[in-house]
């Protein structure tokens, strides 16, 4: 296979200019100007970008114990959709990923699959419980680099500070969704103007900034990896910020609906638009893309959370949190930040690829595209405009917070280890 003419954007190699990318099994064999082969089909790739394949370090595929609403097989589908070529997947399914069992299962399903990489993610405590650590030493000898309760925030100190001593032991990585239990009691959105406004109960900013002030100080004291999911909030930044400036090992993902969207958006009571952490101020998400340019955040991560369509069609306040995002990730990174000029493509591609497989520890994926490395690979055109919604969505669900708003950037092409998931923007199986 030979992708001529592609403009390559390659954070870990610094490339940025219009080359020719061979792949040769479920390699790269070469990338320079004027490549040939005669045994290869050639893609022309005129005007188009060639990326190493995008990571997701956040996304709920609901299988097992939820396939009415996802399941890994159309979850992979989605992603490879959207261009990811591999997903970290969260624990809150049926029965939890809070024991080997259970990952080996997501990773089998995902095998059979076949289109996208799943790395489960384990749980810190059983049955996302808050109370007793998994037993992550044995998940971890499984593969498993990343652990989170995700949605139910780990409240305890003393359970939080044990697990980032067992990160220390086993060079694995916390994720907390950082949410005071007791600040945020009863959300249902931010608590603000637009709050009072549609007569909804908030929740501040500071539910979440107060968690990440305690975890910092945590993961300062037992020197564990601590990483901090879907940020939402202006004064969690500022932490972060300081926290890194200190030395702290802590890294960070934010939300392409939190890069895009406010709390004013909430004005049409539009379910698809609750999500967990709520959509906060105008202050917040320009503070959320500001540290996007400059890396305090260190990825863009989906927080893909389907719901069955019976599910989001209650009331607002009735509605489960969540907007799907697998397909939408890229697009939504292009208009809303590169289009606008608040971040350069070669870094938002950085946001998209190479940072979350360091955090996740992949050396497989993120690039470098460069011969010998597993050919895994996304070619997008950046500039063709499509309507959300207009096209079926390959994720089994519709819950999109980005329904009928135009997008700048289209996926062509996703490769797996030289084989495509994605040609001409359908999924090959
Ligand atoms: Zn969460
Ligand atoms: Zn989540």
């Amino acid at each position: 296979m030979l992708f001529r003419g592609a403009r390559l954007i390659d954070p870990a190699s610094n490339h940025r200019d219009r080359t020719d990318v061979l792949v040769e099994d479920e390699e790269v064999g070469g990338v320079g100007p004027g490549l040939s082969s005669a045994r290869a089909e050639v893609i022309d790739c005129d005007g188009l970008v060639l990326a190493p394949g995008l990571v997701d370090l956040h996304a709920h595929l609901r299988e097992p114990g939820f396939e009415h609403k996802e399941t890994v097989e159309s979850g992979s589908r989605a992603a490879a959709a959207g261009g990811f070529t591999a997903v970290c997947a969260m624990p809150n399914t049926d029965p939890v990923a809070d024991n080997a069992a259970v990952v080996i299962e997501v990773r089998n399903l995902a095998d059979k699959a076949g289109l996208c990489d799943v790395h489960p993610a384990g749980a810190i405590t059983r049955g996302l419980q808050g109370e007793t650590l998994t037993d992550i030493a044995e998940m971890a000898e499984h593969g498993v680099r990343l652990f989170t309760d995700d949605h139910n925030c780990v409240q305890s100190s003393r359970v939080m500070r044990l697990a980032l001593e067992y990160a220390k032991a086993f060079e694995v990585v916390i994720a907390q969704h950082a949410q005071d239990a007791s600040l945020s009691e009863g959300w249902q959105m931010h608590e603000g103007y637009y709050s009072s406004l549609l007569g909804l109960t908030g929740a501040p900013g500071e539910a979440e900034s107060i968690v990440v002030a305690r975890d910092l100080a945590l993961a300062r004291l037992t020197a564990g990896r601590l990483h901090v999911t879907h940020v939402s909030a202006a004064d969690s930044v500022r932490l972060l910020r300081d926290g890194r400036e200190r030395g702290i090992r802590v890294s960070a993902d934010v939300t392409p609906h939190h890069l895009a969207l406010t709390d004013g958006d909430l004005i049409g009571y539009d379910t698809s638009l609750r999500v967990n952490p709520p959509l906060r101020t105008s202050e917040d998400r320009d503070a959320l893309r500001a540290a996007l340019a400059d890396g305090t955040l260190d990825a863009v991560a989906t927080d893909h959370a389907p719901h069955a369509p019976e599910e989001k069609e209650q009331e607002f306040d009735q509605s489960p949190p969540g907007t799907i995002g697998l397909e939408t990730a890229l697009a939504v990174v292009l208009t809303e930040l590169v289009g606008p000029g608040l971040i350069e493509l070669p870094a938002a591609i950085e946001r998209l690829s190479l940072g979350p497989a360091r955090i996740l520890g992949l050396d497989d994926q993120g690039g470098p595209v460069a011969p010998g490395r597993p050919a895994n690979l996304v070619v997008f055109d950046p500039s063709t405009e499509w309507t959300v919604g207009d096209r079926p969505f390959q994720s089994q669900a519709r819950n999109s917070a980005f329904t009928g708003r135009r997008l700048r950037g289209c996926v062509l092409h996703t490769m797996l280890r030289g084989r495509f998931t994605v040609k001409e923007g359908q999924p090959t199986r």
